[in-house]
């Protein structure tokens, strides 16, 4: 009779311990065998120890899934605390400069954009577009602009400096802006609008990625304001993309 007992107890602690070594193989997918370490250090004193592995693995998937949603969530806090400068009446009138720069880009046989910066000593520098005429693709407005005011301006005075565009700036030239530590950007005409602009052409002819995407997957405290309403911005594209 006691042997039919102990034989009963070992079959119901062998059936455990494959309800529990599963358990252990399924949740070592789930939460990585670090956690199951952990785990099993619980599990050593069953029976009181399965539940709290149970629970433990419970509240573990519980707590990843919470801390990655909040990741999410600062990301798009992020993107929403770039837009903490609008568009002023000064900022307006360098964008219309920076439209002014565009139309002579044009004017010069190259792509309608234009981009200036301004720097809180007054310093204030142009940058065209120039793909066509230097057969360099990568000569967009404010990546040409980027360039020339890194070799002028101190670290210090980018910072302090705002780029002003006739477009949003590409993906390409976000990156450039990012990496010279320009401490603002304001633009007039929104990429989403310049896409429904221009033409399907070789491939994609502009990038559906917003600016701010960019700096705030930089980690960087760039500020963006715009786009701005400003009919000249949209106007110095007009019958260029037609044809
Ligand atoms: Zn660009």
């Amino acid at each position: 009779m006691f042997a039919r007992i102990r034989s009963f107890f070992t079959y119901l602690s062998y059936r455990s311990f494959l309800a529990v070594g599963s358990m252990y193989v399924a949740a070592a997918s789930l939460i990585g065998f670090e956690m199951l370490a952990v785990i099993l250090g619980y599990a050593t004193i069953w029976p009181v120890g399965a539940p709290l592995a149970v629970i433990a693995i419970g509240l573990y998937v519980l707590a990843k899934r919470l801390l990655a949603n909040w990741r999410r969530s600062r990301v798009t806090i992020d993107l929403v605390s770039n837009d903490s400068t609008e568009v002023s009446a000064e900022d307006e009138s360098y964008l219309l400069h920076a439209i002014e720069v565009a139309r002579q880009s044009r004017a010069n046989g190259n792509h309608p954009f234009g981009a200036i910066l301004v720097a809180p000593d007054g310093t204030l520098i142009e940058g065209q577009n120039t793909v066509v005429t230097s057969g360099d693709p990568t000569g967009h407005a404010e990546t040409n602009l980027v360039r020339r005011v890194s070799a002028q301006l101190t670290a210090e005075l980018r910072r302090a400096s705002t780029l002003y565009t006739s477009t949003e700036p590409c993906a390409m030239c976000s990156g450039a802006i990012y990496w010279s530590g320009i401490g603002r950007v304001v633009y007039a005409l929104p990429e989403q609008m310049l896409g429904a602009m221009v033409p399907a052409q070789d491939g994609e002819p502009t990038m559906d990625l917003p600016c701010r995407e960019v700096f705030a997957r930089g980690g960087s405290t760039v500020s963006v304001a715009g786009p701005a309403v400003i009919p000249e911005a949209a106007a110095v594209h007009e019958g260029f993309w037609d044809s």
